[in-house]
């Protein structure tokens, strides 16, 4: 049995924090630059480029890509050979996160009580999900969530005969819907069957794919093209002033679901995808 000590939790959770609100991901920063080239609105473009020097600027002088430093989502898999050592595994985390918000000065966003609402003044607690997979490794991967782009996500149980038209149609019109308000462009979090809640899952977890990464299935890549051009056909835009790019990707994710059911959700991230994962 590998043993894992809890300090080493704290410690990697903390770096995970303050690495994702400050360096945007390599591939997201390529994508932006691409889009720049694309867009075909002189105001799309302009700020196309603003957010490529954002992102420079956050890396370079060791400011946070955006005020809003969100919510943070912790995704572990822990392998079943290894022992956290030392404390409580969930304890650790919230640590961290308190530590790594509390070393980059970000924003503190969450309030203790959907309807007390105090903020906790440490960003904590986040939201773990914890997989036990086979091997003696853990993998943290850190999620800075903002709520511009949380708020509007969406789930729809649609039924079996809507099929991928009823999905074309549920993730448009949530992102028409959305407007200016998820800070386009966007990354387009797809998840289709399970459960309901499930299916939300899945399309947060969609939205760590590589952007623009096309799943490996030809059927389901094709529908995932279908859904990019779609979205930028409605014209919305860069930061919502007009413009192609609405959105850089969609990335769709599938699991087994009921007879009676097919299960949609949509997560939307903003231009600030932020994530970062490491391995211990
Ligand atoms: S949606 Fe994204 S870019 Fe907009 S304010 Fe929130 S974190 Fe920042």
């Amino acid at each position: 049995m590998r043993e894992i000590s809890v300090s080493l939790l704290v410690e990697t959770i903390s770096e995970l924090c303050l690495e994702a609100n400050l360096v945007l991901n390599a591939d997201l920063y390529r994508a932006l630059e691409k889009a720049v080239e694309e867009e075909e609105s002189p105001v799309g473009k302009e700020c196309l480029s603003n957010l490529v020097a954002n992102a420079d600027a956050a890396r370079q002088n060791q400011l946070a890509l955006c005020q809003d430093t969100g919510m943070v989502v912790v995704f572990a898999e822990l392998g079943q050979e290894v022992r956290i050592v030392g404390g409580d595994f969930e304890a650790a985390i919230t640590e961290g996160v308190r530590h790594g918000y509390e070393q980059g000065f970000f924003r503190c966003s969450v309030v203790n009580d959907p309807f007390l609402r105090e903020n906790t003044s440490d960003n904590t607690p986040p939201v773990i999900y914890t997989r036990i997979v086979p091997g003696d490794t853990l993998r943290l991967t850190v999620v800075p969530k903002g709520f511009g782009s949380e708020n509007m996500g969406a789930v729809q149980m649609l039924t079996p005969a809507e099929g991928k038209e009823g999905v074309k149609r549920f993730i448009v019109n949530t992102v028409l819907k959305a407007g200016a308000n998820p800070c386009p462009p966007l990354i387009i979090g797809v998840g289709v069957g399970g459960t309901m809640e499930y299916a939300g899952l899945l399309a947060k977890k969609a939205l760590l794919r590589p952007v623009g990464d096309k799943h490996p299935r030809s059927d389901l890549a094709e529908l995932e093209d279908e859904l990019l051009t779609a979205v930028n056909n409605l014209g919305i835009g860069p930061q919502g002033l007009g413009g192609r790019i609405t959105a850089l990707a969609v990335h769709l994710e599938v699991y087994p679901t009921h007879i009676a059911g097919l299960p949609c959700a949509v997560n939307l991230s903003c231009h600030s995808l932020r994530h970062k994962t490491k391995v211990l």
